[in-house]
């Protein structure tokens, strides 16, 4: 059979192919397109358009105000409002003093922040959130796996380079980006913290860390590290890098009460017993000082002029973590419920007994989901089978785990 004779002008007027490789061709005015080129085109201008909403929503959050920014962080983090104001504004003239374009003699000295509070009280959640929010990236490091360079373990460096991994290898983001140093009390030169294991000091650990928070171009090899001589390299200038360190100062309170004691035992000959509460140290008036009598260096706590403190979770604050934040975990459990049609229901004695169990382990809210997750272990294995389940509600005992959670059918008849 002969074939078909193609109209020498029926091929796509921007890749060429002829109507017999392309599904179809689209006629314009011009000439024609094939669907291919339409697809690709479409691809490229909603990449456009999401990178364009990208940069528009980065440029609203960058130049948001301390309050805005709190807004957002209270629709997530319960409680911590002072450490929710002092991120905000630290976060505020952090950005203003990079967009600062009225030329000036005076430098505007970077806001690094140094947060203080009990593991599980939202440190870490706070400054993810915080991140998200401003469409930057976020690197988190623990300084206990810091080294000086030169010994086992992570480089200094090696924070910048998970930075610049977060950022894809964006060198403008990078140098925007906040970088989360977790556990930096593990660094306090103190006869309790020296680990006889440890072979580097927390000292140079410090050290190390003062420069590239200071400012500095550090040079951080990529693709093989350090002990590859030949891995490529990248100057990562920290001028603009935010860095938040955190920590539970385990102790604090307790040395600097007791050293205000002794102080005032040799000084005045007053009884230490005679101490009023009133003036006993507390976290909310920490002051830099404490922290170097602490053991951190003077010049390190010199580089986080920020210190806000975050207070421990009461059970109270746990039932409203488990219920309020627009992810909480509760919510979430409750949606994954609803896609079986089945209405997930906790009373408030349950909640009340998980924000204790949890209070009891002393970690937290770190613990509250794996609690839940327990609670529910056997009602998620079971439930997907019971076709006529209609609400599932949990109760106190069933957190206890003395009995399962009760399944109702239609009409609130138990059924499970
Ligand atoms: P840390 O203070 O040790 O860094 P995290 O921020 O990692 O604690 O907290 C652990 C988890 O507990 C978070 O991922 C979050 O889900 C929850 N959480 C802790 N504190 C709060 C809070 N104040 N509001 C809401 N959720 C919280």
């Amino acid at each position: 059979m002969a074939r078909k004779m193609e109209h020498p002008n029926e091929i796509c007027a921007m890749c060429g192919k002829s109507k017999n490789q392309v599904l179809h061709l689209m006629q314009g005015v011009y000439g024609y397109v094939c669907d291919q080129c339409i697809e690709e085109g479409h691809k490229m201008l909603s990449e456009y358009a999401e990178q364009e909403r990208k940069l528009r929503e980065y440029q609203e959050h960058i130049d948001a105000t301390p309050s805005q920014i709190k807004s957002y962080l209270d629709q997530y983090v319960i409680g911590q409002d002072d450490a929710k104001k002092a991120l905000s504004v630290a976060v505020y003239n952090h950005y203003k003093r990079m967009h600062q374009k009225k030329k000036s003699d005076i430098e505007i000295e970077k806001s690094n922040i140094l947060m203080i509070g009990n593991t599980g009280c939202g440190k870490t959640f706070l400054i993810k959130c915080l991140a998200k929010y401003l469409g930057v990236p976020l690197a988190i490091a623990d300084a206990t796996s810091l080294t000086e360079a030169g010994y086992v373990g992570d480089d200094v460096e090696n924070i910048l380079l998970k930075l610049y991994e977060k950022s894809e290898g964006n060198l403008e983001k990078t140098q925007q980006g906040i970088i989360y140093i977790d556990e930096i009390d593990k660094l306090a030169l103190r006869g309790e913290n020296t680990s006889l294991t440890r072979d580097v000091s927390g000292e140079g650990v410090q050290q190390a860390l003062l420069k590239i928070l200071e400012g500095t171009i550090a040079r951080v090899p990529f693709g093989g590290g350090r002990k590859h001589p030949n891995a490529e390299c990248v100057n990562i200038d920290t001028t603009n890098i935010l860095f938040i360190c955190g920590g539970a100062f385990d102790g604090l309170e307790n040395l600097i009460n007791q050293d205000k004691k002794v102080n005032r035992t040799i000084g005045f000959g007053v009884g230490a017993e005679n101490i009023s509460n009133e003036e006993e140290f507390t976290f909310e008036n920490v002051q830099q000082h404490d922290l170097v009598r602490y053991g951190m260096m003077p010049e390190f706590i010199g580089r986080l002029p920020v210190i806000t403190t975050l207070a421990p979770l009461t059970e109270n604050d746990m039932v409203r973590i488990l219920t309020e934040p627009k992810n909480a975990i509760v919510r979430q459990f409750q949606e994954l419920f609803a896609m079986d049609d089945v209405k997930l229901q906790f009373e408030k004695d349950a909640l009340m007994k998980i924000a204790a169990i949890a209070n009891e382990k002393r970690i937290g809210a770190r613990g509250l989901r794996s609690i839940v997750e327990n609670v529910l272990q056997k009602t998620m294995f079971e439930l997907p089978d019971i076709k006529s389940a209609k609400k599932v509600v949990v109760n106190a005992e069933c957190v206890d785990g003395d009995t399962e959670p009760v399944v109702y059918g239609a009409r609130n008849k138990k059924i499970a």
